[in-house]
């Protein structure tokens, strides 16, 4: 077989077959085909798509490229949640210890910021001390004794995702359908897990930027996933705009904190009780409205927010910032954005919030970037509230003067401000079983 010959085939966009694209894989993986040959086929998928039969073999090439996490010595259901990325997204940090209270097992591989999107790994480091990377038998040992750790992708865990990602990263092909379900799914049927729910994102901040394109997302997952014989649904949510308030990775860590602790931001806890309740009913706890009790209860009675400590000093962190998040490093400024005008914010574009995160230093330019754990922003005015002109609209963390002016610009353009309140749209727009 020739890589040129495939890149041909699919530019004239004719199906690959289920051996042509395993072995275009594996040699993607062993380095006999180069980056510039995968670049050209990531741009010839971008444009002609995939079939399903075709997603189904790229998605399971992708899954046996390296190891496949034996979950075993882990007793009972175990349950695994991902999103497909969006702007203020700490639902991992919330749902997780929810759902461990609950008494179901969490063992969960996340990764890192993408883009402008931000990531669990780089939230979770920036507690003081916490390890993201640690051997399976201790990753198995925690989830045993408390049910839950979270940790950064292994280090042979689907090695072609590894690779494709960052490539697709720079060669502005993220956003094709056939290969965020190879990417997303090879992960999770080799993570393991018997019950999987995807938290599909869909508006300004998301990969899919519309509902119909996250459905179609959605139920693709949910179809391959039950292929390779586990429980998959996915709920598709909004991402028009940002998930809470806090963006930015120490911020985001306060605010889940608060959030378990029964104080968070509406948004923010509705859709984390409705994950948590999913994930319980999927993993046989009850039926839907008993788990949602049960939720509740882990969330007032203070077990959930014991459950994230647990979890930090399991994995060697310094859990007093979490028991007073007063103690986390903050940034050396903090700007105001005011209103220019008064009215109702009819618009907070996702996508720009996110830019100005990683502008702030929050999340990373380059592969090579370094992040700001204390920077980012908290919006101080959401979706339909009411504005007078002089308002803080929102506020900027940062260790670095001239990140300032050009983030505070872009929050500018963020920010619609209209005559009129607008329509909100449901948090949850579908449910795909
Ligand atoms: N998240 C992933 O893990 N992969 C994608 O391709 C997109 C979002």
């Amino acid at each position: 077989m020739r890589m040129y010959d495939l890149v041909n085939k699919k530019k004239h966009g004719e199906a690959l077959s289920k051996e042509e694209i395993k072995w275009m894989i594996d040699n993607y993986v062993t380095g006999e085909i180069p980056d510039y040959q995968m670049s050209a086929m990531c741009m010839a998928i971008y444009f002609q798509g995939m079939n399903d039969e075709e997603i189904c073999a790229l998605t399971f090439a992708m899954a046996e490229s390296g190891d496949m996490v034996d979950l075993s010595p882990i007793e009972g259901v175990k349950v695994d949640k991902h999103s497909t990325g969006g702007v203020g997204d700490k639902t991992t940090l919330i749902i997780g210890p929810i759902v461990a209270a609950c008494g179901v097992k969490v063992a969960k591989m996340s990764g890192r910021g993408l883009g402008h999107t931000g990531g669990t790994i780089d939230k979770l480091e920036s507690i003081p001390g916490f390890e993201t990377a640690i051997p399976n038998e201790k990753f198995f040992k925690n989830v045993n004794k408390s049910g839950i750790s979270v940790v950064g992708q292994s280090g042979n865990l689907t090695p072609a995702d590894k690779k494709l990602y960052a490539l697709r990263d720079v060669t502005a092909t993220v956003d094709s359908m056939p290969m965020i379900v190879g990417s997303i799914m090879s992960k999770k049927i080799a993570a393991g897990s018997d019950c999987i729910l995807l938290d599909v994102k869909t508006g300004s901040g998301a990969f899919m930027k519309t509902v119909e394109d996250a459905e179609t997302l959605g139920r693709k997952m949910v179809d391959i996933g039950k292929l390779a014989g586990r429980s998959v649904q996915a709920l598709v949510t909004d991402m028009d705009i940002p998930l809470g308030n806090a963006i930015g990775n120490s911020l985001e860590v306060i605010e889940s904190v608060n959030t378990l602790k029964g104080n968070g931001p509406e948004d923010l806890t509705y859709i984390c009780k409705e994950l948590s309740a999913t994930m319980l009913n999927m993993a046989g706890v009850g039926d839907y409205d008993e788990c949602m009790k049960k939720v509740e209860e882990a969330i007032t009675s203070g077990r959930a927010f014991d459950k994230l400590v647990e979890m930090v000093e399991n994995q060697n962190g310094d859990s007093s910032v979490i028991k007073d998040v007063s103690l986390f490093e903050k940034a050396s400024i903090e700007y105001e954005v005011v209103a220019k005008e008064s009215g109702y914010v009819g618009r907070i574009d996702s996508e720009k919030c996110g830019i100005a995160s990683v502008v702030l230093e929050a999340g990373r330019e380059t592969k090579e970037s370094e992040i700001d754990y204390a920077s980012g922003l908290i919006l101080n005015k959401k979706l339909g509230d009411k504005v007078e002109k002089g308002d803080v609209l929102a506020t900027l963390y940062t260790n670095n003067p001239d990140k300032v002016k050009p983030a505070s610009d872009i929050i500018y353009d963020a920010y619609k401000i209209e005559s009129v309140k607008p329509e909100i749209r449901p948090l949850i727009l579908a449910k795909i079983k």
